[in-house]
């Protein structure tokens, strides 16, 4: 008799985590009324200014900038900073692809560096390290909501006179220390895709403190207008990356509800954390006082193929699903074995470029075992549950640990 659901045993659970995303009707009237306004487009509503401001405020920013995308709000978010051509820029090789690609996109270069594996985020002693003369700036990618050591990295970023450009676009709400992530350094930049803690199916906002940053990411990404301008006067080569009113609309009723959804994570990712403490074979990422607040986006632990006879972490992860737990392998490859870094086919088509930077010599032992071997994640839909959805993704893990041998 088999007792795994993969083995035809009967599963942990059949019911579904919540749904995201999660809508109210506050989101539909918002949207009724631009609607009828008729003033669909940011240069003539309200809706985006009004949440330019609430989100700004909300992570005690001066300014916000809303652009069509996280990935868009990371290029912008470069070139205002003044990051470009004949720039470095230290990312961590364990994050979304567009951490990278921006800064390729911005003309400057990614310089790839292993992440801390108790945390998931850019290790500050090996960005130490690669701090060799071109590095002429920084990006700390606050992964899965956990703030990248802010206390290691502002003062890197004094040592070495770094620009520090924050990838928040997990991390809404998240904070270190008591202070919101965003504006430790130049701007931080955050997103609101469809699998986002805060959505409008698209959408990105770039916050800062910095006056000309603020000045030059609405230019940019505005067809390179000035606010004193005419409409047809073109200052900067801006491109039209502007968030549509529709988008704000859901946003603004997507942030009145964020803060209460953000505790709920939060304290299920700490319950998580605290009850697999107690499994043989899974090991949790490191508790930090410092993280006083955290989005959740993801819930991480790392797998450890002994305790489970040695089966493969794609294996446990299947048997998971079977169980009704929708865990994943998150990434399969760091990003400097993705084929367009391996290629440098930064050009048209994707054509192969001259690049001062061979990708193939790259070798982040920590981001290649978190690929390939332990990192395993559950998305913050699943940290929307109660309690006791809580408890069978403990008791689907324990379980699948006991009949380990029943594994493929
Ligand atoms: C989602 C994400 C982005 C890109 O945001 P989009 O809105 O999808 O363009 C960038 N960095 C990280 C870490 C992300 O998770």
């Amino acid at each position: 008799m088999a007792h795994l659901a993969l083995k035809g045993g009967d599963p942990v659970r059949r019911a579904p985590f919540p749904a995201w995303p999660i809508w109210g009707d506050e989101e539909i009237e918002n949207l009724a009324t631009v609607v009828r306004s008729g003033k669909w487009g940011c240069t003539t509503g309200s809706f985006t200014a009004e949440f330019e401001r609430k989100f700004s405020a909300y992570h005690s920013a001066a300014y916000g900038v809303c652009v069509n995308s996280g990935t868009t709000a990371l290029r912008i978010a470069l070139l205002a900073a003044d990051i470009g051509p004949g720039d470095r820029v230290l990312v961590p090789a364990y994050t979304f692809f567009a951490s990278a690609s921006a800064v390729v996109e911005a003309g400057a270069v990614p310089v790839f560096v292993d992440i801390d594996p108790a945390t998931c985020t850019i290790d500050p002693r090996l960005a130490e390290e690669a701090c060799t003369d071109g590095i002429t700036a920084l990006m700390p990618v606050h992964f899965a909501g956990r703030p990248a050591d802010m206390d290691a990295f502002t003062a890197l970023a004094r040592k070495r006179g770094l620009k520090i450009i924050e990838d928040a676009a997990q991390a809404w709400g998240s904070e270190w220390r008591g202070r919101k992530v965003g504006t430790f350094g130049e701007a931080g930049c955050f997103s609101f895709q469809s699998s986002k803690n805060i959505t409008a199916g698209e959408g990105g906002v770039i916050v800062t403190n910095d006056e000309v940053v603020a000045r030059m990411a609405r230019s940019h990404s505005n067809c390179g207008r000035r606010p004193q301008g005419q409409w047809y006067e073109h200052f900067s080569l801006g491109g039209n990356s502007r968030m549509t009113e529709f988008q704000s609309a859901v946003l603004l009723a997507q942030l009145a509800r964020y803060e209460g959804q953000r505790k709920t994570r939060e304290k299920n990712l700490l319950y998580l954390n605290e009850r697999l403490a107690g499994v043989q074979g899974i090991q949790t990422l490191e508790s930090d006082p410092r993280v006083s607040a955290h989005s959740a986006h993801l819930f991480i632990f790392r797998y450890k193929r002994e305790a489970f006879a040695g089966k493969p972490k794609a294996a446990f992860v299947r048997a998971l699903q079977e169980e009704g737990i929708p865990a994943s392998s998150g990434y399969a490859d760091p990003l400097y074995n993705q084929p367009v870094f391996v290629n440098t086919a930064f050009g048209p088509r994707g054509r192969s470029v001259p690049w001062p930077v061979d990708y193939r010599s790259f070798h982040c032992p920590a981001t290649e075992r978190a690929c390939r071997e332990e990192a395993v994640w559950l998305t913050q839909n699943v940290l929307l549950g109660t309690g006791s959805d809580m408890d069978d993704v403990v008791e689907a893990i324990d379980k699948v640990r006991t009949h380990a041998g029943e594994m493929e």
